[in-house]
Order: structure tokens, then C-alpha cells, then sequence
């Protein structure tokens, strides 16, 4: 058992249940709030107030938010939706999204650990929500590695990776990453956090379900990772939903359940481009179809339970099995 924070404050991770891995009350850019045509703090509390209730519904017990401040965490948002109670643990995170922001350019990994810091132990934004898990996004931008030494994108993402492992370390939370499964970059990452001397069990590999290569997702759940099969739903369509179960029945049946995460990347206030319309059943996918197809296709109660609860507990268990004082 470990503690877990939660935008209600801490529970035990014995007490987490069926968890969606990765996924967002609200998605768009920092500042968004200031812009009244694009973001309105009362209607994402009512639509997410929603759809938790639905998805509560549905058995699940928690999730995770990854929507650290350059993603357009909210606050506000959370302290509604904390009020609401709605039955479902929020797990929200520190960290960043893609890119580096620029107040971490060029910084060391000491710096870049420091201001990870101060959220993880004060909270957040002076409201005494500690957020629980890390999140870091490496996409296309892992690609540019020309420009000035030490300041080109992959540099800084590199040296947030460390920072981030090291935060973890010391605060006993696990990481989460946003990665570009196409170019492996679970690969990279994870070599990073080894070198960094960070228990990888405590990391999860995102999006990993983009990838067309079953032995690339192998190659990480071997290393003792989390892989997060985390993009999951209808718009999809049925085939591609049922190739997204297939990877995660390929990794049960070789023996990888508890290092399997299940969740769809979903909000059902997206802000990210175009206004979508809200989405109230964005979070029913995995429970409502996928499971029900996984248990019609061999898998077992146990194997459930182990995609549904245990991994996701193990990796706040390792985290913080790292941060505790040595006896
Ligand atoms: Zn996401």
C-alpha cells in the first residue's frame, strides 16, 4: 500500500480500484481560461460531473488526469469537480506537455526536478491540490535535435526527463508518458529514467497502442514498464478498436497483464483545436467494450483485474517504495 494524492486529497492505493490510466477533464493550452470563448469553467464542471456518474456507473473507480498547467490544467475546474463528488478518484499531475516551456530552456535537470518539486510537495496554484503522478509528452519534436548546444528541442526534453526522474525519486510518484509510439520513443525514455536510476515499474509508456509493433511494446513491458494501451474509442471505428483489444490479449497472454494499462485519451470538454461538441460517454469505451471483449476473447476475471487495478497501483507502489527512507 502507498498513499496516493487525489484532487479530494490522499487515499491508499489499495483503495483506487478499476482505473483509466490517462486521461483529461479538460484539454487545451495554459491561459485558455482568460479566453471566454474558448473556455468556460462552469460548463466543464457540468459536463465532467456528467460523465463521471456515468462512467461511475460503468465500475470505474478512478483516474488518472494527465493535463499538466501547458495543457490547460484548471483549477478551478478541479475544485468543482471535487465538490461534486462524484464517486471516481482524480489523480492530477505535474510536469509538461510537448515542447519544453520556455522558463525551462536550457535548464538543468537539478532546476527542471526543483519546479516539479514545489508542486508535488506544496500543491498546486495555492489550493492545497497535490497532484499524484508526473507527466511528460515526447512527440515529433524529439526529431529536432539541430541548433544551439544544448538548447535544441531533443536537449530539452532530455534534460526534463531527467528532472522528472529525479522528482519522482524524491517525492515517490510515479511518470507517465505522452510518447510518439511510431518512432519508439518509450525506447529513449526509458533509458533516460535507467540511467537516472529510477525504478521503472514506477513509469508508464502512453499511446502505445498507435503502435503497429507488438515487439516494440514487448521490448518495454521486458524492461519492467508500464505500457499504456490508452487511446481507445468509437469514433476509432469497430476494426480499429478491435486491433486496439488484440495488442492489449497479445500482452495478457504473454504474461504482461499487470504491466497493461487501459484508457482513451478522452475528455468530454476537449479544447484542444476545433471545439468538439461535448462527449459525455467519452470514458465508456474501455469498460463498456473493450473489457466485455477481452473476457469474449480468453481473457480471465484475473487478467481484468490485473489491466483494470493492479497495474496502474503498482506503479504509484514502486514510486513511492523509492522515496521511502531506507530502514
Ligand atoms: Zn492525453
Amino acid at each position: 500500500m502507498s498513499v496516493v494524492q487525489t484532487i479530494r486529497g490522499p487515499i491508499e492505493s489499495g483503495e483506487l480500484g478499476w482505473t483509466l490510466s490517462h486521461e483529461h477533464l479538460t484539454a487545451g493550452a495554459a491561459g485558455m481560461e482568460r479566453l471566454p470563448w474558448v473556455f468556460d469553467e462552469a460548463e466543464a464542471a457540468s459536463l465532467n460531473i456528467e460523465a463521471l456518474g456515468r462512467v461511475r456507473q460503468a465500475g470505474i473507480q478512478s483516474m488518472i488526469d494527465l493535463t499538466p498547467l501547458d495543457l490547460g490544467r484548471n483549477m478551478g475546474l478541479f475544485r468543482r469537480v471535487a465538490e461534486a463528488d462524484t464517486g471516481v478518484h482524480v489523480v492530477c499531475a505535474t510536469g509538461v506537455y510537448r515542447w519544453v516551456p520556455a522558463y525551462l530552456m536550457g535548464r538543468e535537470p537539478d532546476d527542471v526536478a526543483d519546479h516539479l518539486l514545489r508542486e508535488l510537495r506544496d500543491g498546486i496554484e495555492g489550493t492545497g491540490i497535490r497532484p499524484g503522478i508526473i507527466k511528460l509528452a515526447w512527440d515529433l519534436e524529439y526529431r529536432l535535435h539541430d541548433g544551439p548546444a544544448g538548447f535544441t528541442p531533443r536537449a530539452n526534453l532530455e534534460r526534463t526527463a531527467r528532472g522528472a526522474a529525479r522528482a519522482a525519486k524524491v517525492a515517490g510518484v510515479p511518470i507517465s508518458c505522452h510518447t510518439l509510439a511510431a518512432d519508439e520513443l518509450g525506447t529513449p525514455l526509458l533509458d533516460i529514467f535507467e540511467d537516472e536510476g529510477l525504478d521503472l515499474r514506477a513509469v508508464t509508456i502512453g499511446h502505445s497502442n498507435d503502435s503497429q509493433d507488438p515487439e516494440y511494446l514487448l521490448r518495454l513491458v521486458r524492461r519492467g514498464a508500464n505500457v499504456g494501451l490508452d487511446r481507445f474509442g468509437v469514433l476509432r471505428g469497430e476494426e480499429e478498436m478491435a486491433r486496439r483489444a488484440q495488442l492489449a490479449l497479445g500482452l495478457i497472454r504473454a504474461g504482461f497483464a499487470e504491466q497493461v494499462c487501459l484508457s482513451h485519451d478522452g475528455s468530454p470538454y476537449m479544447r484542444f483545436g476545433a471545439p468538439r461538441p461535448p462527449n459525455l460517454d467519452c470514458w465508456l469505451p474501455v469498460p463498456t467494450w473493450e473489457v466485455p471483449w477481452l473476457l469474449e476473447h480468453g481473457a480471465s476475471q484475473d487478467d481484468v483485474d490485473a489491466v483494470m487495478v493492479r497495474s496502474i497501483r503498482r506503479t504509484f507502489e514502486a514510486a513511492a517504495a523509492m522515496a521511502a527512507p531506507a530502514k
